[in-house]
């Protein structure tokens, strides 16, 4: 596995690379210096698999180059962040198989160094408090013809600065004042007309305490934050583009110990999903799911509950690549990254989800077989196991009908079927409960084809998996859909919550699996033979077994 990763990431080179190698060939600030990226996520939330793919750029960019990457909590918002959030978030990473060995930073850590630089900016004339309110801001933004005002703009240094001292101190109302970059008011590009860099905000950080009211602007304290930890390159996604002027004129106006590069690509966005934190949030208040980690949502930990793999992300991650585009990637093309692994690695074993018992008429009484079977036929090293074979198995209740349908191989009577791996049946019909339910099927084996094989080599179409009913585990599976029925349930001024799949899980509590798996521990991937792949649920006990399946075997995307 580690081998594939490996092979994967070396064979693909992508525009990051590039200006990274070309930074590195031009010397000048870069000269001598190692890669230093950062994965700055903000705790208010669990990982996605968005975040997934800016994990891989971030770390991967610094390992393809030899160099770090740190783990920075952006924690510069005073809003509530958890240390669940934190843990998580660590666990996730390592999970994907990073490291930021000892370099693991809160962004309010800095607090004090970025006081102190939007204080050097107002002394150098590059800053001012302005009391304009937020409302009156926006009316004097102006427009693409018109400038934006301030009449505090050329206020004196000295009263910006005994101010700005006196917002720190808590003298003034959220909302009265700002302090804002001296940068241009005409500017096209909006994010460069003064903007905030400083608000007041009397709110309590989980960390810093009571300690500060006024809070840095996300684009003045980013650019600090990489500029104080060294970051050569500060990788993010494309919304970032238009900010970034901003970001290198904070670098170029305060004494920044080194002048990181922000490069910008594209978001990863999923159809029949959505990535926001604040959604996936929502979902999980409001119990449309079963928590961050349902199998069913687009969190790490909800994918690894599912039986996702550290590979299969991965390589999903390398295959979509790094590119200046947003685009959305079909849900099935994560699926095939998964199944692609496990076809592989996932060890096979038989499992009945929606059992009826098939009784094999002229098969002696208390006798039992055995069969030595394959674990994975992909690879003989994984070697065999064995199942047992009696009069009674349980097959699938939708492997007979009554009567032939064109086209249907498995039973109905008069046919031959073939059980996996053990032998070739004949069906002889089926009892029914006063309902009409199939309550029981009939066969006759044949006892010259065990292993399934025809000596006369005539031609059996059908073959079915089937669990010995003298010797099984009862087992609970859960089944899961897409979570949104629309492909984009939260594009434009769509609800997401009005597109809701009502049939996302199914769960089935009288399946029957073969004895093989007792004692099997999480993480554990299956092929249960024609349902798909399926792992052990956290919910799994010694006493009641649950899987859920990961994905079937089908695959759905369609190569363009
Ligand atoms: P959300 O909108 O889900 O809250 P966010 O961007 O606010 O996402 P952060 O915790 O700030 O979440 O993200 C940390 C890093 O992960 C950022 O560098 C961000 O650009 C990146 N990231 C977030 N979502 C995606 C995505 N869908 N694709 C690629 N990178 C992402
Ligand atoms: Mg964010």
């Amino acid at each position: 596995m580690a081998e594939e990763i490996k092979a994967a990431e070396s064979a693909a080179s992508n525009f990051i690379e590039n200006f990274i190698t070309e930074d590195i060939a031009e010397g000048g600030m870069y000269e001598g210096k190692e890669v230093h990226t950062r994965f700055p996520p903000e705790p208010n939330g669990y990982l996605h698999i968005g975040h997934a793919k800016a994990i891989c750029v971030d770390f991967g960019m610094a390992e393809k180059f030899g160099g770090k990457c740190n783990l920075r909590m952006d924690d510069t918002n005073p809003t509530k962040e958890d240390v669940e959030y934190i843990d998580a978030i660590k666990e996730d990473i390592k999970w994907l198989g990073f490291d930021w060995e000892d370099r693991f930073y809160f962004a309010s850590e800095y607090f004090e160094q970025m006081y102190e630089y939007a204080v050097e900016l107002i002394k150098k004339g590059l800053a001012y408090v302005c009391e304009l309110t937020p409302e009156q801001m926006r009316e004097n933004r102006g427009d693409l013809t018109t400038p934006a005002k301030s009449p505090f703009r050329d206020r004196p240094v000295e009263e910006s600065l005994d101010l700005f001292e006196r917002m720190k101190n808590g003298e003034f109302e959220e909302g009265k004042m700002t302090l804002r970059a001296k940068i241009d008011l005409a500017s096209g590009n909006f994010n460069m007309r003064d903007p905030v860099i400083y608000r007041i905000n009397k709110i309590s950080h989980h960390r810093t305490g009571d300690k500060w009211c006024i809070y840095p602007m996300y684009d003045f304290a980013h650019p600090i934050e990489d500029a104080i930890e060294g970051i050569t390159h500060s990788l993010c996604t494309l919304e970032f583009e238009a900010h970034r002027p901003l970001y290198d004129w904070v670098i170029d106006n305060i004494s920044s110990p080194c002048k990181p590069r922000q490069i910008e690509f594209a978001r990863l966005g999923i159809n029949n999903t959505v990535m926001s934190k604040r959604k996936l949030r929502q979902l999980v208040d409001d119990g449309y799911v079963n928590g961050w980690d349902d199998p069913r949502m687009p969190t790490l930990c909800g994918l690894r509950r599912r039986g996702y793999t550290t590979a299969s992300i991965r390589n999903f991650c390398e295959k979509i690549g790094v590119s200046k585009t947003n685009s959305v990637v079909e849900y099935s093309f994560l699926e095939h990254c998964l199944r692609d692994d496990l076809n592989e690695n996932a060890k096979r074993v038989m499992c009945v989800i929606n059992p009826v018992k098939l009784v094999i008429t002229n098969y002696p009484e208390d006798k039992t077989e055995t069969f030595e079977v394959e674990n994975n036929p992909n690879r003989e090293a994984d070697g065999k196991r064995t199942i047992t074979f009696s009069r009674e198995v349980f097959i699938e209740a939708e492997d007979f009908l009554e009567e032939k349908v064109k086209g249907y191989n498995r039973f109905y009577p008069g046919n031959e079927v073939r059980l996996k791996s053990a032998y070739i049946v004949k069906c002889t019909g089926c009892k029914k409960n006063e309902n009409g339910k199939v309550i029981e099927v009939y066969a006759e084996y044949d006892p010259e084809t065990r292993g399934g094989d025809t000596p006369d080599g005539r031609k059996v179409r059908g073959t079915v998996h089937w669990v010995d009913a003298a010797n099984y585990l009862d087992a609970e599976v859960r089944l899961y859909e897409n979570l949104f029925t629309d492909p984009e349930p939260d594009v434009g001024d769509k609800n997401f919550l009005d597109y809701i799949n009502p049939t996302s899980l199914t769960i089935l509590k009288n399946c029957k699996i073969e004895k093989s798996v007792e004692g099997a521990e999480r993480p554990m991937n299956y092929q249960f033979m024609r349902l798909g792949y399926f792992c052990l649920d956290n919910d799994s006990t010694a006493e009641k077994l649950v899987f859920n399946r990961s994905v079937s075997l089908k695959d759905g995307f369609k190569k363009k």
